[in-house]
């Protein structure tokens, strides 16, 4: 296999500082080997400038799990992506499903989002996905169609190419079910195949496709082995170095030439 992998790791609302650090500084120690793999932490906002200060001499890169779409302004309790920017950070997630569920985001601020973040040098991490009521309806394929086309519209051809789009079946998050490697692959495919009619077969084809959904060392390879599935974004396990540098080594693996 000769693409590139990409494994992030969303730390969520975990860790304090001097919790952050100490994590960082393992994960740093324990992918020293790594060449191939693309490997991205985000940790929380608060966490941001000081565990730069950790990675900024490593390949590992830093995201962060959220952002406001303006620049500056009376929007008390946001972040700007310069604020984000000037931490370090190079990522941004956007749209979590868990930002969707609680905190009201849309595909349309999504969609704002995604520019704001690209035109202030962030790349963005693009989360989708179906709830289980939509798959057991059987209309995962219409909601992801919809959360990709809505997300992105607008969006250049050269702006396309610097962003990650995470598949995240929302009954898989933080539940323990993954989806099948077939399943995901199904939905990756679909995906590929729109991004194909919105930016060309070229565009479509570089874009980074990660999947996201109780990844652990155990289904990590199952899952990278699958044609569209160009690596992975962790929650759970990427609280813990051990398991985080296990997904990634076995990224690694799958790459050797
Ligand atoms: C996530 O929140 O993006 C995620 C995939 O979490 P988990 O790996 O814990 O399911």
């Amino acid at each position: 296999m000769s693409r590139k992998i990409i494994i992030a790791g969303n730390w969520k609302m975990h860790k304090t500082n001097s919790e952050a650090l100490q994590l960082a500084n393992q994960i740093r120690i324990k992918t020293t080997d790594i060449t191939r793999t693309g490997m991205i932490i985000c940790p929380p906002f608060t966490a941001l400038a000081p565990v730069y200060e950790v990675i900024k001499d490593t390949n590992i890169g830093l995201g962060a799990q959220n952002m406001y779409w303006e620049k500056e302004g009376a929007f008390t309790g946001e972040i700007s992506p310069g604020m984000v920017k000037s931490t370090g950070a190079s990522y941004v997630i956007i749209g979590h499903s868990e930002r969707r569920q609680y905190f009201g985001e849309t595909d349309d601020t999504v969609n704002k989002k995604i520019k704001t973040a690209l035109e202030n040098g962030l790349k963005p991490i693009v989360c989708v996905g179906e709830s289980l009521h939509e798959r057991e309806e059987n209309i995962t394929d219409r909601v992801v169609k919809l959360q990709v086309e809505l997300g992105l519209v607008g969006l250049s051809a050269d702006q396309m190419k610097k962003v990650i789009i995470a598949y995240e079946p929302i009954w898989a998050i933080g539940t323990g079910k993954t989806a099948s490697p077939e399943q995901a692959q199904e939905v990756h495919l679909l995906i590929r195949n729109i991004l194909s009619k919105m930016f060309g077969s070229g565009v479509a084809e570089e874009i980074t496709l990660q999947y996201g959904g109780s990844v652990k060392p155990g289904n990590a390879e199952s899952l990278l082995s699958q044609n569209d599935i160009d690596g992975a974004l962790v929650g759970g396990a990427c609280l813990k170095a051990d398991s985080f540098s296990d997904i990634i080594h076995i990224a690694e693996g799958l790459t050797k030439a």
